[in-house]
């Protein structure tokens, strides 16, 4: 088990393209932190420098302390499953498995007591003796895994592990690593683009955008407290519902423009957040999940025209439209989601309610007025 600090690491390429800027990160022994974002964002770079298989531009990267900048792979105790899995497609499983562990010149004995240990932590005693052309995805992706623990990291890292599998057996396998970490109690750095794996898995999250850091927290801390559009609209499925608003703030409510409607929302509704004095263009957020056929305590309403609804069994998404919404930051569809069945058809208009928790107010740059920063 191990630490890791970034310290403000930077990362360009000789063509002086910036992949990574001032990169920082603190990730603690036994802690598991999910890197998630767009294509692109940086997230493998990361791993990568980390790993060792990347030079730093400028910045520390530490393990347990000391600077590691320039120590080779090898030297750095970490283990990394890539997204193609890379086994030797003409070696067994166990030929695989055991493959670091001759590299590092083990005995035959230690090397079979190990194999053994992994393959039976695994589920992939059974296999041994199959190659990897004979492996469904799901079995071969535990062999990468195993490959990756046999030598006991102190840091193992995973880059979009789950991507080559279908959805169920996605599912799945999330919640297999998931317990297997918290059983091995291993500091883990895992990378997906994927926000369900991020918020499923992730002790922390840290959500990546064109080679910065934009939030790093709980999941519940990037679902509840977006720092910015970016985070608000990244995390959760469907998206934050994102619209251009005047905002103004008076004694105890706060009054927003969407299209050409004015919702005055009580100042109570915001609970324990803040409220700043605020008079001026930004936007508005609010949650497909915030929404409700019905009213309830501090809910104000909302004239949505319905464009389409998706039946999904447990819940329908309700695709609509507001009363001339003219300057609009998604194209002027709104979703909301609906528990059950919603029966009402295109161009009818409705009253959805709105619930309190999930208005978020931004600034005209885009950053979340209501939380602490
Ligand atoms: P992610 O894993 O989030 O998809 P990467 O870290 O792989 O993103 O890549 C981040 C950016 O760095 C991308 O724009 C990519 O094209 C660029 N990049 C990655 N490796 C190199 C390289 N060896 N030379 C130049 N650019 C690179
Ligand atoms: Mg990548």
């Amino acid at each position: 088990m191990a630490s890791i600090a970034f310290n403000r690491v930077t990362k360009s390429f000789v063509e002086g393209t910036t992949v990574l800027r001032q990169f920082s990160l603190q990730v603690e022994e036994g802690e598991f932190i999910v890197l998630v974002g767009p294509s692109g964002s940086g997230k493998s770079t990361v791993l990568r420098l980390l790993a060792g298989l990347e030079s730093v531009s400028e910045g520390e990267i530490l393990i347990d302390g000391n600077v590691v900048n320039d120590l080779a792979p090898q030297q750095r105790n970490i283990a990394m499953v890539f997204q193609n899995y890379a086994l030797y497609p003409h070696m067994s499983v166990r030929e695989n498995l055991a493959f670091p562990l001759r590299m590092a010149r083990q005995s035959k004995q230690q090397i079979d007591a190990k194999v053994s240990e992994v393959a039976q932590l695994l589920g992939l005693s059974d296999l041994l003796q199959r190659r990897p052309k004979q492996l469904s995805g799901g079995q071969k992706q535990r062999v990468a895994m195993g490959r990756a623990l046999v030598r006991d990291p102190g840091v193992f890292l995973l880059d979009e592990p789950l991507s080559n599998l279908d959805a169920k057996l996605r599912a799945q396998i999330r919640a297999d690593i998931a317990q297997l970490q918290s059983r091995l109690n291993k500091t883990t750095l895992y990378v997906t683009h994927d926000q369900v794996e991020a918020m499923t898995l992730g002790h922390r999250v840290g959500l990546m955008n064109h080679g910065e850091l934009q939030q790093i927290g709980t999941p519940e801390q990037l679902y509840g407290q977006p720092q910015n559009i970016f985070v608000a609209s990244f995390i959760g499925s469907p998206g934050m519902n994102i619209m251009a608003s005047t905002i103004s703030t008076h004694t105890n409510r706060i009054d927003i423009h969407i299209g050409t409607q004015e919702l005055q929302l009580p100042i109570a509704m915001f609970g324990h957040r803040k409220t700043p004095p605020f008079n001026e263009q930004g936007y508005v957020g609010i949650r497909p999940e915030a929404f409700s056929l019905s009213k309830s305590d501090h809910s104000i309403a909302v004239n949505a025209t319905i464009k389409s609804v998706e039946y999904l069994g447990h819940e329908s998404l309700l695709y609509f439209g507001l009363p001339d919404t003219g300057r609009d930051y998604q194209d002027g569809v709104w979703v909301a989601r609906i528990k059950g069945k919603m029966l009402d058809t295109a161009d009818t208009v409705v009253e959805l309610h709105v619930t309190a928790e999930a208005v978020y107010l931004f600034n005209s740059e885009g950053v979340n007025i209501t939380i602490e920063t």
